[in-house]
């Protein structure tokens, strides 16, 4: 090939991102919604792709492709390079300060990190078990504020979901939705686990996405939701506070697909959890959240 490793090879990490607000849409409610009178506002946010966040494997050093950088993708991490970060868990934090752990391990994270709040948080979030939420409450008390939201997807159900409240445009805009909504705010990460459960137990609610990605009529998904949400609101005592919201990519989401190896590509976007590589046969999209902390690549400058 004739490139001779100039620059260190680098694993995947995380899509850096943004979002800012770009305005508030006014729309008519319709149908059942007209007589219950509920007005309609859509919050429009705007999601801003600064780049790919990457890990030396040289030094362990952060490094941003931008979007447009080239790289050429090596293979993958088998198994992958364990999830740890020094980042806060509490705010935004900059993410080339970042130290991600660089050993490798099946279980996503390393011995060492297995019991750090991080991966506490994680295994709570991903509904493994209810201990790490406690655990996780013992150890920041009411520091850190978490949302239970739901978003419809253009589906026949709306999806339930929990993050650290901060962090919710970004949770957002790592997954595909026409619209969604902020179902209730806490600062326990048991209860809102717990409520988490409880809500995707309710009629038209899941805790999946959906299988297959549809282009659905954004009006007629915030009409779904607003309708079951105003209902396991009633159901759940819950003050639902009528905030609609989205988060659009300025990117095209295109088929996913498997990188080949040892081929060049170009950094070109990121839509709803998809890092978008544009190369030779046009563009794909790789899920991140399968990709990152395996997929290894070597930078052609950036
Ligand atoms: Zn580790």
């Amino acid at each position: 090939m004739g490139y001779g490793h100039i620059h260190p090879l680098l694993v995947a990490r995380v899509a850096i991102k943004r979002t800012k607000l770009a305005g508030i849409e006014e729309t008519e409610p319709q149908g059942l919604l007209t007589y219950i009178g509920v007005s309609r506002k859509l919050e429009r946010h705007e999601l801003e792709f600064s780049g790919l966040l990457a890990q030396s494997l040289k030094d362990g050093g952060s490094v941003l492709l931008r979007p447009s950088s080239r790289v050429l993708v090596m293979g993958e991490a088998d198994p992958p390079y364990c999830r740890w970060h020094d980042g806060s868990l509490y705010r935004h934090d900059d993410p080339l300060e970042r130290r991600y752990c660089t050993r490798r391990t099946p279980r996503g994270y390393c011995n060492e990190h297995i019991g750090s709040l991080r991966a506490l948080y994680e295994t709570c979030v991903a509904g493994w078990s209810l201990d790490a939420c406690r655990k996780v409450d013992e150890e920041l008390g009411t520091e850190l504020k978490y949302t239970i939201y739901m978003v419809a997807h253009g589906g026949r159900k709306v999806k339930v979901g929990l993050t650290r409240s901060f962090r919710l445009l970004n949770r957002l805009a790592e997954q595909h939705h026409l619209v969604a909504t902020v179902i209730l705010e806490t600062d326990s990460l048991l209860k809102a686990r717990k409520a988490e459960m409880r809500l995707s137990r309710e009629a038209g609610v899941s805790d999946k996405g959906p299988r297959k990605l549809v282009e659905g009529d954004r009006q007629a998904a915030a009409d779904l939701l607003a309708r079951v949400a105003e209902r396991v609101a009633m159901d759940l005592g819950i003050d639902w506070k009528r905030r609609l919201l989205y988060v659009e990519s300025p990117y095209r989401l295109p088929e996913p697909g498997r990188p080949s190896m040892r081929s060049e590509y170009r950094i070109a976007g990121y839509s709803q959890g998809f890092l978008l590589l544009e190369g030779s046969e046009g563009m794909i999209s790789v899920k991140l959240s399968t990709s990152a902390h395996k997929l290894i690549l070597e930078p052609l400058g950036y």
